[in-house]
């Protein structure tokens, strides 16, 4: 029998590993089984096995977990994001807290206090302020739907469908459509709908990613709390078209405050190294949390998480114990954000970040605040952070960092060590490469109070603040 066709029955799975993957245990053997909440009793295929552990997916479910609760959204179980809608949200929360209190404990192996209990989202559906979709020449095809089909060469004949959605989890080629997703507030659904009728009516071609043939690319759409709207259209190449698409799309949507399209004629789909060109509106949204505000355009990083990241910054500024008086490190600062959500507390705060446009962001959102004693500078943390820029800038009384998931970088936590800040707190997406670079700050700071806080409801991502005083 092939590895990859082993099928085994009535497995009970029994918890949840790292990342979110439900697990059983049989034969000494590590099972992964994708879709399952623990209780559930499965019958399974293994996609991968090992010497100690297998990868599986569901075949039947035999005896569903008493956990379980009926998914909200009709694309589940296709697509890719809101994975864990059938655990009910508190147990969401409970597996978080437990994957960052494991990898605490087992990877950084060091000292902690109680963890606090995770900080749940208010909003578990409509949370998010930025969506993006995609076009695709191919829509995918359930099992179901080629059931009929006795051959491949029987599949591979049938006629393309336009799709607008998302893609499919490791097919790169094939998009779901989606007529309703619930991460984002409306006029989210209306529009790509929208969108999706209005081209197809026309006869656009919608982009073949395998042929790079074809118009229609990809949608971004940002709703801010303050009611604005942002879309962002990617085409392939500039036509008269666009004004009809562009006319069309505004006379409907009144509530867009930008329109952008932008030229991709590139084979892969990022946009960070293009020029959105702005079609009407302005160049940019404001989103605001307490009394800041933050101006958003089409290609800078923002918290997607509008609500939560007021509670995360709230999290941040307390564990930073300012008094008025101190020297403020905002490293991987982004736009600014956590800088000037902290600025009153601070005598002075300096930022640091890779991507000069998200600098030239963050002396905007400084400048619309009012705020006079913030200093950003573009450049890598660990190159950027040395002795000298210590000693002219002011040495760091506290030190915020918020790394991206590979977390710091061993000569950044060299740095920080011999600048002996007074408090380090520390905000990652990733506990398992923080709970590494704890271990490395270990010998120095002590971890005086973890704060994990939702993000993303329905996913297995979590957000964890750690504070660290030095010994
Ligand atoms: N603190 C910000 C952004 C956090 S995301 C906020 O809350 O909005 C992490 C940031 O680190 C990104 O903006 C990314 O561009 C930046 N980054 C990644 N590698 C970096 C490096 N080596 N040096 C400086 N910044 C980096």
């Amino acid at each position: 029998m092939r590895r990859k066709n082993i099928y085994l029955q009535n497995i009970t799975i029994t918890g949840v590993a790292a990342e979110g993957k439900a697990l059983a245990k049989l034969d000494g053997k590590v099972l992964f089984v994708e879709g399952a909440i623990p209780g559930d009793v499965v019958d399974i295929r293994l996609t991968k096995s090992k010497k100690d552990w297998a990868e599986a997916v569901i075949t039947t479910i035999v005896t569903p977990s008493p956990q379980r609760v009926a998914a909200f959204c009709l694309h589940f179980g296709l697509c890719g994001g809101c994975k864990w809608q059938m655990l009910p949200y508190e147990l969401q929360l409970q597996y978080k807290q437990n994957e960052v209190l494991q990898n605490l404990t087992r990877l950084g192996k060091i000292e902690l206090p109680t963890i606090n209990t995770i900080l749940g989202s208010e909003r578990q559906t409509e949370y998010r302020n930025k969506l993006e979709f995609t076009f695709s020449n191919k829509r995918y095809r359930t099992t179901a739907e080629l059931a009929h089909c006795t051959s491949k060469t029987e599949i591979y004949n049938l006629p393309a469908e336009p799709a607008l959605g998302y893609h499919v989890p490791k097919l790169f080629d094939k998009i779901i459509p989606i007529q309703h997703c619930h991460l984002m507030a409306e006029p989210t659904n209306s529009l790509r709908n929208y969108i999706f009728d209005f081209c197809v009516a026309q006869n656009y071609p919608f982009y073949d990613v395998r042929n790079h043939t074809g118009w229609l690319r990809n949608l971004m759409l940002r709703i801010t709390t303050t009611g604005q709207v942002m879309l962002n259209v990617i085409l392939a190449y500039d036509g008269a078209d666009t004004k009809v698409l562009l006319d069309n799309i505004l006379k409907k949507f009144t509530e867009i405050t930008s329109l952008q399209y932008t030229i991709n004629n590139k084979h892969n789909d990022s946009i960070y190294d293009l020029t959105p060109i702005v079609y009407y509106g302005k160049a940019f949204i404001v989103e605001q949390l307490e009394q800041f505000m933050f101006t958003i355009s089409a290609k800078s990083f923002f918290q997607t998480n509008t609500k939560q990241a007021e509670v995360l910054y709230q999290v941040t500024r307390n564990y930073a114990e300012l008094t008025g008086t101190q020297v403020l490190y905002d490293l991987y600062c982004g736009t600014g954000s956590i800088g000037i959500f902290c600025s009153a507390g601070a005598a002075k705060v300096i930022g640091v970040e890779l991507i000069p446009e998200a600098i030239e962001n963050a002396k905007q959102n400084a400048a619309i605040n009012h705020i006079t004693h913030t200093y950003f500078f573009a450049g890598d943390v660990a190159a950027i952070c040395n002795n000298e820029f210590f000693e002219t800038h002011g040495r760091p009384d506290v030190i915020v960092t918020d790394p991206p998931r590979a977390g710091m970088h061993a000569a950044l936590i060299a740095q920080i060590v011999a600048m002996q800040a007074p408090i380090v707190v520390y905000v990652s997406c990733n506990s398992a490469t923080q709970a590494r670079d704890l271990q490395l700050l270990d010998a120095y700071y002590k971890v005086t109070a973890v704060q994990p806080v939702d993000m993303f409801p329905h996913t297995h991502h979590i957000e964890n603040v750690v504070q660290l005083k030095l010994r």
